[in-house]
């Protein structure tokens, strides 16, 4: 608002004379009197979920938000300042009356017409508990990705699915550290064939896989399917099949005529020769025969150990073995040492890693 020219006028609301106008036609007194800086409702609804505590603001829950700044915003949305004010500054305090009530006292400040206006207004906070979005759709199973967790020509083991069960989850909580809400599990199926997990982020369910499949070796397959539209936009679900490789650590092989305990498989399976202990990577797609575990070796004693030989006692006959020494083994005669009986022989194994 211009300033009027330096002349004497009449304020019509205290008859002073004056020699400016504030808002067209009164003193400052007179105006500061009978202008309304802003208006409230008498009571203020604020929506929290109560399964997860999310407050509903500004048109979307947010989670984890201070209860104060979801009243401010809240209070920032329901309040109407007048238009001619500008740089306005909004405070509160709360009260609490019960549970799900709050007496609100809002101060607001703001300059007008180059003057420095404040008011102050009380109003009702009044806290409805309403399921937010992802809680009803997680109690719904709602999913849009499903994380198959299977392994190649076996059945995957308890201990690999909890550990990619817990690989999921550490994939799931980064994304909703930011603020991807749908990164949760809303079911999970046992199968004979593995374990099927249910959720609700395709990039959060793509990104486990790949987490999954980055640790233990083996290989993925990502499919999607189209289930809908939703507002002219296509609606797709995923399936994420994550296999895990046929071979684990500790596993004792034989792969063309030679026995291998394996270390890794990816595309390849790496392991070491336990007839002379050298390191060996193989094509996966090589003829594989399993023929134990590290699970099911024993320790012998060490009869007696030379340049290129060991003598082993045999764990079931008892009879003196004897075996090409293999470069892992430095142990001295009358020391345990562990071996494997398989059907292509008995062999030494390194020292376990625990
Ligand atoms: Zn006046
Ligand atoms: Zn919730």
């Amino acid at each position: 608002m211009t300033p009027q020219p330096a002349r004497t006028l009449l304020c019509p609301g205290c008859g002073r004379e004056v020699e400016r106008f504030y808002n067209h036609n009164l003193c400052e007194e007179c105006f500061l009197k009978s202008f309304a800086l802003f208006a409230c409702p008498p009571v203020i609804k604020i929506l929290v979920c109560p399964v997860c505590g999310s407050y509903f603001t500004s048109g979307k829950w947010i989670e984890s938000l201070d209860p104060k700044e979801a009243f401010f915003s809240e209070i920032s949305r329901s309040i109407q300042v007048h238009p001619d004010a500008s740089s306005v500054k909004l405070d509160f305090s709360e009260e609490e009356i019960d549970q799900a009530r709050y007496l609100a006292h809002i101060s607001v400040s703001a300059v007008v017409s180059g003057v420095t206006v404040s008011a102050t207004a009380d109003t009702e906070i009044r806290i409805k508990k309403e399921t937010c979005d992802v809680c009803s759709r997680i109690a719904g199973g709602y999913y849009a990705g499903i994380l198959q967790l299977r392994a190649d020509r076996r059945r995957i083991s308890e201990r690999e699915v909890e550990e990619c069960m817990q690989l999921a989850d550490r994939v799931l909580n980064t994304f909703a550290a930011k603020g991807d809400r749908f990164a949760f599990v809303s079911k999970i199926t046992e199968l004979k064939e593995g374990v099927d997990l249910y959720v609700g982020s395709i990039n959060a369910c793509k990104h486990a896989c790949s987490l999954i499949i980055r640790e233990f070796g083996g290989t993925s397959v990502v499919s999607s399917s189209l289930v809908g539209k939703k507002d002219g936009v296509d609606l797709y679900r995923i399936t994420c099949a994550a296999r895990l490789p046929e071979f684990v650590r500790g596993d004792v092989v034989s792969v063309r005529g030679r026995v291998i305990e394996v270390a890794h498989q990816d595309r390849q399976i790496h392991g070491i020769d336990l007839a002379d202990g050298s390191k060996v990577s193989f094509d996966s797609k090589t003829p594989v025969v399993k023929l134990g575990t590290r699970d099911d070796a024993v320790a012998v004693v060490l009869v007696a150990i030379e340049d290129d030989t060991v003598q082993v006692l045999d764990p079931e006959t008892y009879r003196t073995v004897l075996l090409k020494k293999p470069n892992f083994i430095s142990a001295e005669a009358g020391s345990d040492v562990c071996v494997i009986k398989t059907s292509m022989g008995l062999f030494l194994l390194p020292a376990g890693d625990g």
